[in-house]
């Protein structure tokens, strides 16, 4: 996967019709579908500005939500084009339409420095089928496609990908710092580069234990998927989560991490529960055996400091996946310990994935790392080194 790719700032937009792809797919009220958390369309402020700088003219769009190819009014993007306008202090003209005859007629009276925002994408059938005559439909309306929507790179849609076999597609400055540095970190990292993988299912990580499994120097493994290794060397694991199918496949990655020369550290103690309950006491396990009637809910404190230990001296850290419950207070410490010591420690320090970008917000830690990636799914199938339609689409550098 080529992660060098052209950016705003390697094309000339000005006076030009530029279709922005941002990820607007904000987080609503269910009731009053009032927008909850405006980070997403704050994060686009830097490259609308830069293109409305340099006098182009904005056509913006987004998904949000899945109405399934049919007009939901409830997830209409007006309410994010009242916010966008708030944010950037001017008008945004919102369209009824993707690329009916509302938004045809207002991207073609569209001024140089004007910006507008087409309705859901996926109000439109053709967006999720990646349906060629929807794309070269919203390509009709622009000159230029930039993308900035890191959060959807992982779809073959219309809007994000089919787009681009009709117009010089590039990135904008969202895309452009996660493949410079996450990107950086896979393709040409500062070494040793550790990778700390949890969350909660061996299955749903296992693209990412086996890509980082040939490029890390060390992988230190928490959370939930832990007990599928635990079973793997044949431990007891009482009632935590345990994937019956995986625990042979636990087990040939530890094998070819030895074969391989990779450090892979498993917890050596842990914090376990009677329930899986917010206000569940935290009881204190020494060794990897959970006593029957318990679960594992967090690695325990010689785990910490074993772990802290070892992103201290990396160049580069890459961390997927919280340490255990971090949801439940009694089972925090554990992700904590470790957003810590990456917030500590003078390595390159990248996190991944939507809990685990939650997690070190919660806790309090996001302006310490280095990077957060802002795609979940997206951030996912990046460490996985899968090839990302989204970003595979724009012009080679
Ligand atoms: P991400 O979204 O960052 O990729 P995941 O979705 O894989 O992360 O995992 C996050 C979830 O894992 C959290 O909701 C957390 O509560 C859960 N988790 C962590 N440790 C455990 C555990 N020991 N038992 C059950 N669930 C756990
Ligand atoms: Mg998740």
């Amino acid at each position: 996967m080529n992660y060098n790719k052209k950016t705003v700032k390697d094309i000339d937009v000005a006076g030009k019709k530029v279709l922005l792809r941002c990820d607007f797919n904000v987080p609503q009220d269910k009731a009053t579908h009032a927008i909850t958390d405006d980070k997403r369309i704050r994060a686009a402020l830097p490259t609308i500005q830069y293109l409305l700088e340099q006098g182009a003219a904005v056509i913006a769009c987004s998904h949000l939500g899945k109405p399934k190819g049919e007009v939901k009014p409830e997830l209409s993007l007006a309410p994010v084009a009242v916010r966008l306008s708030e944010l950037l202090g001017k008008e945004v003209i919102m369209a009824s339409d993707v690329v009916g005859e509302d938004a045809t007629a207002k991207a073609a009276a569209l001024q140089p420095g004007q910006i507008m925002l087409l309705e859901n994408t996926r109000f439109e059938p053709g967006e999720t089928k990646n349906d060629p005559e929807l794309a070269k439909k919203m390509a009709a309306l622009a000159e230029v496609y930039v993308s900035d929507a890191f959060g959807a790179v992982h779809r073959a849609h219309a809007s994000t990908a089919g787009v681009a076999d009709y117009l010089p597609a590039v990135s904008g400055f969202l895309i452009q710092k996660e493949l410079e540095i996450m990107g950086g970190a896979l393709a040409n990292p500062k070494r040793p580069l550790v990778a700390i993988l949890g969350g909660s299912k061996v299955s749903s990580k296992i693209g990412v234990i086996n890509n980082l499994l040939e490029i890390a120097d060390t992988i230190i493994i928490g959370g939930g998927m832990c007990y599928t290794f635990f079973k793997a060397q044949g431990a007891n694991v009482g009632k935590s989560l345990l994937e019956e199918d995986w625990i042979e496949y636990a087990g040939q990655m530890m094998k070819k991490a030895e074969e391989k020369g990779v450090k892979m550290l498993l917890p050596v103690d842990g914090m376990a529960a009677t329930e899986f309950s917010p206000d569940a006491e935290a009881h204190l396990v020494d060794g990897i055996d959970i006593p029957e009637n318990m679960m594992g809910m967090d690695i325990g404190p010689k785990t910490i400091a074993l772990y802290a230990e070892a992103v201290k001296d990396a160049g580069t850290v890459i961390w997927n996946g919280p340490m255990g419950v971090f949801e439940f207070a009694n089972f925090a410490e554990g992700t904590r310990a470790v957003a810590k010591a990456l917030a500590e420690t003078n390595a390159i320090t990248i996190v991944g994935g939507g809990d685990s970008a939650a997690a070190v917000a919660q806790l309090g830690f996001a302006d310490k790392m280095t990077h957060i990636s802002t795609g979940g799914g997206a951030s996912l199938e990046f460490l996985e080194g899968k090839e990302l339609p989204g970003v595979a689409c724009l012009l080679d550098k």
